[in-house]
């Protein structure tokens, strides 16, 4: 094996997350098989920088219709490495919710910190969001909103006044009797003045919200922040406004986290700039799904709209895992649907097939190298590659076609000799390499001709399965 492939086995996030996110896994499939719906129950994302230090806990997507929250919180586990202390991130807290981008399909989750029927439908996920919220290792608690207009104090105008919720952080009383953190209106206060430091418009100031909730504000008593503090835990709403397009809310919001991590003294690495523009890049980049046991590796960034005859597995469910968590795949009609947060950005259209298990990686040389490349990875090619022959297997590069030829092995293929709009990405440039053995499918690879190198598949965050039957939508 040469290093570009090793090269594809990187694991990003240290090996404490990917323990954890296999025990979680495990918990999962206990779970959720019984149930013919799919498990969209919320990911908690442990960043243990191995350093001591406090833990935060960081609330995404309460309300389903909130992106620059759920995004926010998505990218410190996606694009932040903890040094020191810990933080904990539950991005998709609603995540049915989210794809189907509704505030609650059940109704406001954030009202149900109080009294819960025990049949409500999301009785487990308060349960498991509250026992995260009271572990004796939580010191401070972030809920992330987006909120229509710009809170002021008083009444100035019908977008800025005291009934409107952008742009402020949120405390329930200005102290709490707590080990760590008690004073809010302190920490808020800090927390404000970094931001608008920051501004990138100085009519998007952030104000202190102060709910005086133990007074008597019953709607507010139901809240996570409420029930955070009534077990003596530090905790805020973030709210950035609603106005902005989703990079800016989630600018204002990751201001604000840098701020409380700066305050916990947890350090920390981002990996990209922050600003709008580089924000939306790290929303989107390098988002991939693998299917059925990484038989198949699709690369979501760009993707087309729609990807036909993926080649699925008869008379079984889809095996899925994703390596962003705010991405998931939902069975609708005869299709799949993969989104990330609430954007559905391609389906899948299946073709069923018999699966063959006696090859698990394709001898190719590309530019000239010799290079083993198991199912489910990329490859990087510049000019052109060659799929070696196999003995009792046939190769099939979609979009490829030489006349006379049914097995496309042991010629020489450029990026000219594929037609573009078989490619995977809108760019045209990422291709389909599959294998068959007689009528079975046994394997594909990606061939990307785009130059720049993808990295591999990395920590799956998580392994699901859904029914060919199930129609969510
Ligand atoms: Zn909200």
């Amino acid at each position: 094996m040469n290093p570009g492939i090793l090269k594809l086995y990187n694991i990003k996030k240290n090996y404490s997350v990917w323990l954890f996110w296999v025990l979680f896994n495990c918990c999962l499939f206990s779970t959720s098989f019984a149930s013919s719906v799919p498990d969209l129950g919320f990911t908690i994302h442990k960043l243990a920088s191995g350093v001591d230090g406090h833990t935060v806990l960081i609330i995404g997507g309460i309300q389903g219709d909130e992106p620059g929250g759920f995004n926010a919180a998505s990218l410190i586990v996606t694009h932040y490495d903890i040094l020191s202390g810990n933080v904990w991130i539950v991005p998709n807290l609603n995540f049915l919710s989210i794809i189907k981008r509704s505030r609650g399909v059940y109704g406001d989750l954030n009202r149900k910190f109080d009294k819960l029927h025990p049949k409500d439908p999301e009785y487990q996920t308060i349960n498991r969001i509250k026992k995260l919220i009271v572990d004796p290792k939580v010191d401070l608690v972030l809920n992330l909103h987006d909120g229509s207009g710009f809170y002021r104090k008083k009444y100035y105008d019908n977008l800025h006044n005291q009934n409107r919720w952008g742009q402020c952080l949120i405390i329930d009383e200005n102290n709490i009797d707590a080990i760590n953190f008690s004073n809010l209106s302190h920490i808020a206060n800090n927390t404000i003045a970094y931001v608008n430091k920051n501004l990138l418009n100085q009519k998007e100031r952030f104000h202190l919200n102060n709910t005086q909730t133990k007074k008597g504000n019953k709607e507010m008593a139901k809240t996570l922040t409420y029930f955070a503090i009534k077990n003596n835990k530090s905790a805020f709403g973030v709210e950035a406004s609603k106005s902005f397009l989703t990079p800016k809310r989630a600018y204002y919001h990751l201001l604000a986290i840098e701020s409380f991590f700066n305050q916990a003294g947890i350090q920390y690495k981002r990996n990209f700039k922050l600003n709008e523009y580089h924000i939306k890049k790290a929303i989107n980049d390098n988002i991939q799904v693998a299917l059925n046991n990484r038989k198949i590796l699709l690369t979501i960034e760009n993707v087309r709209k729609r990807l036909n005859y993926i080649p699925l597995k008869k008379n079984s469910k889809i095996e899925f895992q994703v390596n962003h968590p705010l991405m998931t795949i939902v069975g609708s009609g005869d299709a799949y649907s993969v989104f990330h947060g609430n954007r559905q950005l391609t389906r899948l259209s299946p073709q069923y097939f018999d699966y063959d298990f006696t090859l698990d990686a394709i001898d190719m040389i590309v530019d000239g190298y010799h290079k083993t490349i198991p199912f489910g990875n990329i490859v990087t090619v510049k000019d052109n590659f060659i799929v070696k022959e196999l003995k009792d297997h046939r190769v099939n590069i979609i979009g490829f076609t030489k006349k006379g030829v049914s097995n496309e092995s042991g010629l020489p293929v450029t990026k000219q000799n594929i037609i573009k709009r078989y490619s995977i990405n809108k760019k045209g440039s990422i291709f389909r390499v599959e294998v068959y053995k007689s009528k079975k499918f046994s394997g594909m690879v990606l061939v990307n001709f785009d130059g720049k190198e993808l990295s591999g598949f990395n920590v799956a965050f998580k392994q699901k399965s859904v029914n060919q039957t199930k129609n969510l939508f």
